[in-house]
């Protein structure tokens, strides 16, 4: 089987790793430079995309922020999975939004603004601090305002304004505002639906960000009524755009409430500890979807974590004798903040695997790893 992946980053690299055991072709399409490479070695192996569209027999992405026009000529294919509109729901924050109140979901209070006169309604409506999200184009915390008081207001609108100038494909640039949620701690589900309309979970994550980025995910101790909780959900997203794939859904958690953040339209760095923490990765679940291979289970066989490795191409090697700790680097050249790589622990139960965190966190140069020493104390006070 031949698939074609929608970008050439690590998704794609670890996707090709998972699935060579299943005799499944990964070739990745650069966005960047029109060439369709091998995703290990980054080799061109097609001038371009028609070639990459012929050569699959299915396509599918690994981010969200495609040119609708290669959308358009994957779905034309008929090979594309997910769809293109689920990728372009998971690019743009007004769809995205639209989905959530057409599914009934619950999510942060918001408007959206495109002119000046949304943006004095916005602060008229929502109460303050609020934090504003580019529509398209933003991720990991790019492209996003937060406003604390009125004072702020005139200096942020020129900001936005000065970034709806710019543009994105021709588009029309619009930012969302929300109310900021005083959250207890953010989760995410990653989740796969065949396209039988089988649906399969993993366990929430709880996850830490630093400066708006992922950096620490721990797959949590079960609590039965919020992982149904957040199964609904995604049961009820996915249904609603026949999504075939993986699908991760980021939520705020405030007590025993869980409000949607966001959607990811395909596997997600809150689920690379699946890659020794579950029965089947979720690269491997991706890719069964996407070539109509039965799902494989989501289990979780032991507590696990993961810490992402941003900006750096080198952790000290000790690391690797911490008890069932696993490194995976993704190849990439060295540059402030980016995702480099990242490691993934286990333990036979919570307090060991906080333990072996704790080993870890020690480790890591902390001007690195700035967040996870204190991090980690406070999951180790959460089990106790
Ligand atoms: P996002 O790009 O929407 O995932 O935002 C990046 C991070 O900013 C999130 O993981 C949260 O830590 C924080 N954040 C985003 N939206 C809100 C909100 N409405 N209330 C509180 N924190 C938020």
């Amino acid at each position: 089987m031949n698939v074609l992946v929608l970008g050439a980053g690590q998704l794609a690299r670890m996707m090709a790793l998972a699935v060579k055991p299943l005799n499944i072709n990964i070739r990745a399409f650069d966005v960047g430079s029109d060439t369709v490479v091998d995703p290990l070695s980054t080799d061109i192996v097609f001038g371009g995309l028609t070639q990459g569209i012929e050569f699959a027999d299915f396509i599918t992405a690994e981010f969200e922020h495609i040119d609708h026009q290669t959308l358009a000529l994957c779905q034309a294919s008929g090979k594309l999975r997910p769809s293109s509109q689920a990728i372009k729901v998971g690019g743009d924050r007004r769809l995205e939004k639209d989905l959530l109140i057409k599914c009934g979901v619950a999510n942060a209070q918001h408007q959206i603004i495109a002119t000046k006169a949304d943006f004095d309604q916005a602060l008229n409506n929502l109460s303050m601090p609020l934090i504003l999200k580019s529509a398209l184009a933003g991720y990991d915390g790019k492209g996003q305002w937060r406003l604390k008081d009125k004072a702020q207001a005139e200096d942020i609108w020129l900001d936005i304004k000065a970034f709806f100038d710019g543009g994105v494909q021709g588009l029309q640039h619009a930012v969302v505002a929300e109310q900021m949620v005083p959250f207890d701690r953010e989760v995410s589900l990653v989740g796969a639906r065949d396209s039988q309309g089988n649906t399969l979970v993993y366990p929430l994550t709880q996850n830490h960000h630093t400066n708006g980025v992922l950096s620490v995910s721990i797959a949590i101790e079960i609590d039965e009524a919020l992982q149904a909780q957040a199964k609904q959900v995604f049961d009820s997203i996915a249904k609603e755009l026949n999504y075939i794939g993986i699908l991760a859904i980021e939520f705020f958690q405030i007590g025993e409430q869980l409000l949607v953040n966001e959607i990811a339209p395909r596997v997600h760095n809150s689920g690379h500890w699946t890659q020794q923490g579950a029965d089947t990765c979720q690269f491997e679940n991706h890719l069964r979807a996407v070539c109509d291979l039965p799902l494989g289970s989501t289990e979780l066989i032991r507590p696990s974590a993961m810490i992402n490795i941003l900006g750096e191409d080198e952790v000290p090697n000790e690391i690797l004798s911490v008890a069932s700790t696993t490194l995976h680097w993704y190849g990439k050249s060295k540059r402030p903040g980016r995702k480099m790589g990242h490691i993934n622990v286990s333990g036979n139960d919570e307090k060991q695997l906080a333990e072996r965190l704790t080993l870890l966190a020690d480790m890591l140069p902390e001007a690195e790893f700035d967040e996870l020493k204190p991090y980690v104390a406070s999951y180790k006070k959460q089990l106790s």
